[in-house]
């Protein structure tokens, strides 16, 4: 039998994130990956078309750019290249219109101002807050929570001018708090656009954290992407991790954890058991490690129950395009944005939101776009453009809002190959909209509907893309299920380390770095003798 300090199971970013950490300590490790490349939701490929290099799945990192830890591991030491776009983001509205966030603040204010006057100084006056407490309050989010280092900061830090209120903020519903802080369209939807990357609706309490976040971050850190595709980052930290001595096994699905005095003692694959001596550390979605990997009469009766009120993310509908020239936007920004939000209005967002709440499949979908060709001129042939949108869409499907519109192809919820071209249409019919002759530049295509995306990367459970919902009710100490919010499990040396551990969702490493952390301090603390 195979035997190593730490065995992590997956390696996606919160996986090699670990790794990485453990190695650090001295430990060995062994990282098991079932699909035959590294990095989880961090990939890319040029399946496509050739000479196009799409993500799969992620694709801007603002969180890891800013994420303690991830800067920690100096990437850019294994071949870790930033781009950034000329601008971060720019939302497009139905008229022709644009709500840009540049690079520099400044700029940003100052078409803000252009659209509603005193919105570029409420902007400027939100940078200025970010600026005093934005460190801090990253920390004590990405932290274990209650967080204790970042919180003391956090404390220190809210008593300042403006502190307390950004916290009280960020609980709020995304529209009440931007329609307070902004009198114009362009300056709430850069915000409330932004809370539409997590499933909280735009009305419920906390929406606004995350529209707040990013839009802050995109301010300070902006939206960047690894030179050369998503995988360039995920290969980074496995160049980091191999060159420190640890292991990744490609094609190696873990079946099972072994269990033994309440302790986990060895993970098993079709072909061996690996024997850890340390600890298990699970990137794997809560669902797959509870009940699944470790079985229920190894775990209490009461997280058997509070499993059972799990709840997922919404699904997903993502379409990868090879185009021979940019997007045709009507009127575009003079600086072009990588990512693009796509929704008409507030009023829109709201709606769509509640379709995807009511089972229906939205008739105007809100679109995430990625023009990876303007964030990053290596992953494109001269002139050309990877371009990719998602959505989202209900994880069981009652019926579809657009259903018995004329030209309009209804999606029944199958999500067979039928239900994937009508929704691509749904979707390009969207961009054509605002980019009259977009569909023209279209040369190759493909369509990764809530299969193919968990095909992929079975986290990706029926193409939810966070490990669990972002509502307030199964975050913090209710992440991932009530009595949780750090990455001890109930089995001693088992660690939940994958986004549905707290904070969630996102390329930021925290859920790995969080029991990396949990891991390395157990066994300190363990009597010597105890030591193996
Ligand atoms: C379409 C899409 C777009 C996104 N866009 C962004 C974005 O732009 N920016 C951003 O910050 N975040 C984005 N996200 C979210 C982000 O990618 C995820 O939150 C993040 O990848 C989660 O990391 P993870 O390590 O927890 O899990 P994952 O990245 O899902 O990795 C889990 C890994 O574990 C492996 N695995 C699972 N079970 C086993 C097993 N039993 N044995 C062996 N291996 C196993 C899987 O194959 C996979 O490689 C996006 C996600 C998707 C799907």
């Amino acid at each position: 039998m195979t035997a190593t300090d730490a065995v992590v199971i997956g390696s996606g970013p919160n996986g090699l994130v670990a790794a990485n950490l453990l190695v650090d300590a001295g430990w060995s490790v062994v990282v098991l990956e079932e699909q035959g490349r590294p990095g989880g939701a961090v990939s890319s490929d040029d399946a496509v078309a050739p000479g196009h290099v799409h993500d799969t799945f992620s694709s801007f990192y603002p969180l890891a750019a800013a994420s303690p830890t991830i800067r920690g591991l100096h990437l850019e030491e294994h071949g870790l290249e930033w781009s950034h776009a000329p601008s971060v983001l720019g939302h497009s509205f139905g008229d022709g219109r644009w709500g840009v966030l540049h690079r520099d603040r400044a700029a940003t204010a100052s078409g803000l101002e252009q659209d509603a006057p005193g919105d570029g100084e409420a902007w400027l006056a939100l940078c200025e807050t970010w600026d005093r407490v934005g460190d801090d309050v990253l920390r004590g989010l990405l932290s274990p929570f209650p967080p204790v280092r970042g919180g003391v900061g956090l404390a220190r830090q809210v008593l300042r001018p403006g502190g307390l209120e950004l916290l009280r903020e960020m609980t709020m519903p995304a529209r009440s708090l931007t329609e307070r802080l902004f009198r114009g369209e362009s300056a709430r939807m850069l915000v409330a656009g932004n809370a539409g990357h997590a499933d909280i609706g735009l009305e419920s309490p906390g929406s606004a954290a995350m529209g707040l976040l990013l839009a802050l971050l995109g301010q300070s850190v902006g939206f960047p992407v690894p030179r050369g595709g998503a995988g360039r980052l995920a290969a980074a930290m496995v160049s980091r991790l191999e060159a420190k001595g640890g292991e990744l096994c490609l094609g190696e699905r873990a079946e099972g954890v072994r269990v033994e005095g309440g302790r986990a003692v060895a993970v098993r694959t079709a072909s061996r058991e690996i024997r850890a001596r340390r600890a298990v550390l699970a990137d794997v979605s809560a669902p797959a490690l509870y009940g699944g990997l470790v079985p229920w009469d190894a775990l209490p009766t009461r997280l058997r129950h509070r499993m059972a009120r799990f709840e997922w993310d919404p699904s997903t509908v993502k379409v990868d395009w090879a185009l021979d020239g940019p997007v045709p936007w009507e009127g575009p920004p003079a600086a072009g944005p990588g990512t693009v939000h796509v929704a008409d209005s507030m009023d829109e967002m709201t709606l769509t939101g509640g379709q995807v709440a009511a089972g229906l499949v939205p008739d105007k979908p809100f679109l995430l776009v990625g023009q990876m060709g303007v964030a990053d001129a290596t992953r494109v042939p001269a002139g050309g453009e990877a371009l990719w949108a998602y959505t989202h869409v209900p994880q069981r499907v009652r019926g579809d809002a657009a259903a018995g519109r004329s030209g309009v192809r209804e999606v029944r919820g199958t999500w067979g190959e039928g239900d994937l071209d009508a929704m691509a249409e749904r979707i390009e019919q969207r961009i054509e909209d605002r980019a009259p002759g977009f569909r023209d530049r279209i040369t190759a295509r493909r369509v990764l509907g809530p299969r193919e995306l968990e095909a992929r990367d079975r986290n990706l459970v029926g193409g939810a893309i966070n490990g669990g919902t972002a509502g307030l009710q199964q975050q913090l100490v209710f992440r991932p299920v009530a009595g949780s919010g750090r990455a001890e499990t109930p089995v001693k040396g088992l660690y939940l380390a994958s986004a549905s551990a707290h904070p969630g969702g996102g390329v930021h490493g925290a859920c790995g770095a969080n029991a990396a952390r949990a891991a390395l301090w157990h066994h300190t603390i363990q009597l010597p003798w105890r030591r193996t």
